[in-house]
């Protein structure tokens, strides 16, 4: 399939990127930094002209300017699918995500199973979609499933399947007192639009002696293989993560890494415990930041 007929199909969605994008970020979402971003790519993968940036004082990558929480709600409910359907050429919906998900989760529950300290009773998967990954968990744990997502046709699958749902953006749900004894982000956190944020609540949703699992695209691991930046970027990826920013972030929001993988596709998982909220090693971010941008460049 050559570049062109890729092309032609993406045109052909009438999708105007460009026109819609306007959200500049004030502030780096990890360090706070507000005049350190460094740009480094102006096109996503689709083509879209997409201005990727990053920080020069800590190696957080993000698109900026980028679109709004409205804009991205309705980038998912119309034109993620068939953006994903062109760029693939083939049929990617709720129903053949399913197939891909089962696969993820045989490899998560062979992972993850073994490394758990106690058999949990509640899972909570946030962005779980159709609750797959949650239902495929709970039945080896004989645990009880909660599915939060913003889209009502995923969750609706979830429900059938017996499982609780929660519909919404993981940035609008208060939690309260709750928490849970297992919580996953699978494949998600690069779809966030307040990573750090969205882990502070993830830590409070992480019952005392539970777990958590994250999952980050490893965008460093994922440039040395392509060698281009720009293969990694993409409209629904508002951030970027790599290593040293992912345990970055853990540390600022109290968590604690048990163990890590690295799968064939370049996403890096990792078991998380609750521990003490703490300050990353600033000088050796900013370091490993400056060598980030130096393989892009
Ligand atoms: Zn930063």
């Amino acid at each position: 399939m050559t570049q062109t007929i890729i092309n032609e199909r993406i045109a052909a969605l009438g999708y105007d990127y460009g026109g819609q994008a306007a959200l500049r970020s004030a502030a780096c979402n990890l360090c706070g930094a507000r005049e350190h971003a460094i740009e480094v790519a102006e096109r996503d993968r689709y083509g879209y002209p997409a201005t990727f940036v990053v920080c020069g004082r800590c190696g957080l990558g993000y698109l900026s300017p980028r679109l709004s929480a409205t804009q991205y709600a309705h980038f998912y409910s119309e034109i993620y699918r068939p953006l994903v359907s062109a760029y693939h050429g083939r049929r990617i919906d709720a129903e053949t995500v399913q197939v891909e998900q089962r696969d993820y989760a045989a490899g998560l529950a062979a992972f993850l199973l073994p490394l758990l300290p106690s058999s949990p009773r509640t899972i909570l998967d946030v962005g779980g979609s159709t609750g797959v990954v949650a239902s495929v968990l709970a039945e080896h744990l004989n645990a009880r499933a909660t599915v939060l997502d913003p889209s009502p046709a995923e969750l609706a699958v979830a429900r059938t399947a017996g499982m609780e749902t929660i519909a919404g953006l993981v940035e609008d749900f208060d939690p309260g007192e709750r928490n849970w004894d297992l919580v996953l982000l699978c494949q998600t956190i690069d779809h966030l639009l307040d990573v750090r944020g969205t882990l502070a609540v993830l830590r409070r949703m992480t019952a005392p002696g539970g777990r958590a699992f994250v999952d980050i695209v490893d965008v460093d691991v994922l440039l040395r293989r392509t060698g281009r930046i720009q293969r990694a970027v993409k409209i629904d990826h508002p951030y970027y993560l790599t290593r040293p920013t992912a345990v970055a972030l853990f540390t600022l929001t109290g968590f604690t890494i048990v163990a890590e993988r690295i799968t064939d596709d370049g996403h890096r998982g990792f078991v998380l415990a609750r521990g003490p909220v703490g300050e990353p090693n600033w000088p050796a971010l900013q370091a490993s930041a400056a060598q980030f941008v130096a393989n892009i460049i």
